[in-house]
């Protein structure tokens, strides 16, 4: 007999993982009518601080588009950034001299989502909770997962496991069930760490951002293969009024404007206690390594929040030789981890979590077997996913400038060239 719309509740999904792409899945799935249950190794929402902002291409909106219930889709654009002004990629020496720089036009609208949006992680992640409450379940970190008839069960650290149809690990770069499935694909180092930090847009008053920089993303080359990144998340409307507005009573922990930072260094330039450097001495660290940096650059790192700065060990995913379809697959970073060159990670994520629901409602309500939707789901994400991995790599080892002559070209004669006819990006 083939399945019908009404039967969907009867197809159990145990999602691993409660982050952008498994509860992205849930939406859409519960939304379709499916049972499905969200499994996540934190024992609460807001355990760990990922006090950073993601910004969102076209890819990831549709995919959060197609997922959410519209209300939810509305709340993340309302506290998203604004689109009204042009925004720019830029890439700087490391005194700001520009580069080169990408513009990314201006939507009045703000309907248009081709046009990037930086939106607060934390904020993403509460409006991605509404509505799952019951469906989340705490302090359960995955650990295997087994086929088992018409379907698979998920095992827990605490020794209990749950049984459902599908089984999907979006448990993030360092996948219990990827090293399962995929035991020769763990992500391999990029070489490259990271200290991202979060600093409050304010300062007695001034924003800390220069009026030219205020809708930009930076990166400055600076030497050594240092790198420093930064952007400004400013909240189309405050989270506090929106969700309130909205009618969404779980608010998110940050309401205020700030500036994201990321310091990019060779893992060599490290101290070899990295491990024990807990964020004050993370962010001591950070600060004695941007001296070289423009003090607009310094002051971001100068008025950081201490508990936000963390270590990010940059990964980029291998590509499976071959993937065999079952009842248990995997999303997002479980799968395709690459570094955040590129802002390529988190979209890539909520694709995959909007064309994993299409290819699974498309497959149930034609009665045909939930392993073709998968083989199908496997095929086309590997293609998609494993170029932006290979973008994101690229993009990293071109930042981390090698050759001498060309560092000089690049950081020192484009930068004077382009100040001659434009105006230095500090100027308010
Ligand atoms: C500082 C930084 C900045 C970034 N900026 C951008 C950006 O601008 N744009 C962009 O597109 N991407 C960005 N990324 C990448 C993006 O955050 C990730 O690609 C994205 O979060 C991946 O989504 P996911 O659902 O696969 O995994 P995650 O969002 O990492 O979620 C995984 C979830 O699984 C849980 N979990 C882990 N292990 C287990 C287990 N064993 N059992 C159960 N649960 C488990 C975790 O606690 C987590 O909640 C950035 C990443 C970093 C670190």
């Amino acid at each position: 007999m083939k399945r019908g719309l009404m039967d969907m509740s009867q197809i159990s999904v145990a999602i691993a993982g409660a982050g952008l792409s498994g509860l992205c899945l849930a939406h859409s799935l519960l939304r379709a009518g499916f049972n499905v249950h969200v499994f996540e190794s934190d024992p609460e929402p807001f355990a760990r601080r990922q006090g950073y902002r993601v910004t969102l291409d076209e890819y990831g909106m549709a995919g959060l588009q197609k997922c959410l219930p519209p209300r939810l889709f509305e709340l993340f654009l309302a506290t998203a950034s604004p689109t009204d002004e042009d925004s720019y990629f830029r890439v700087t020496n490391q005194d700001l001299g520009e580069v080169f720089k990408l513009t990314f036009k201006g939507d009045r609208s703000g309907t248009d989502l081709r046009t990037p949006r930086q939106t607060d992680r934390q904020t993403l992640r509460t409006i991605m909770l509404d509505g799952l409450q019951d469906r989340i379940h705490f302090g359960k970190k995955a650990v295997r997962a087994d086929l088992a008839p018409d379907g698979a069960t998920l095992h827990f650290s605490d020794g209990s496991n749950t049984h459902a149809s599908l089984v999907i690990g979006a448990d993030g770069i360092n996948s219990a069930l990827r090293k399962q499935l995929l035991p020769d694909c763990d992500p391999e180092d990029a070489n490259s760490w990271g200290i991202y930090g979060r600093t409050p847009l304010l300062h007695n008053g001034h924003s800390i951002v220069p009026g030219p920089l205020k809708t930009s993303g930076v990166y400055a080359i600076g030497k050594s293969g240092k790198g420093l990144f930064f952007t400004t998340m400013n909240f189309r409307e405050s989270p506090k009024t929106a969700f309130s507005r909205f009618g969404v009573e779980q608010l998110p922990p940050i309401s205020d404007d700030y500036v994201m930072w990321a310091l990019l260094l060779p893992k060599e330039l490290f101290p070899v206690s990295h491990e024990k450097l807990d964020s004050e001495n993370l962010l001591r660290f950070a600060l004695k390594t941007a001296l070289d940096f423009h003090p607009v650059l310094r002051q971001f790192v100068n008025q950081a929040d201490v508990e936000c700065t963390m270590l990010v060990k940059l990964k980029a995913a291998r590509k499976p030789s071959s993937w065999p379809v079952s009842r248990i697959t995997l999303m997002g970073d479980a799968v395709h981890a690459m570094p955040p060159t590129g802002s390529h990670g988190g979209n890539t994520a909520l694709r995959d979590a909007a064309l994993l629901a299409e290819k699974l409602k498309a497959a149930a309500s034609q009665g045909e077997p939930l392993e073709k939707a998968i083989a199908s789901y496997q095929a086309e994400m590997s293609q998609y996913a494993f170029r932006e991995v290979k973008a994101a790599k690229a993009m990293l080892k071109r930042f981390s400038i090698q050759n001498p002559f060309m560092g000089w070209v690049m950081l020192r004669a484009m930068p004077w060239i382009r100040s001659m006819k434009n105006k230095p990006l500090t100027t308010e």
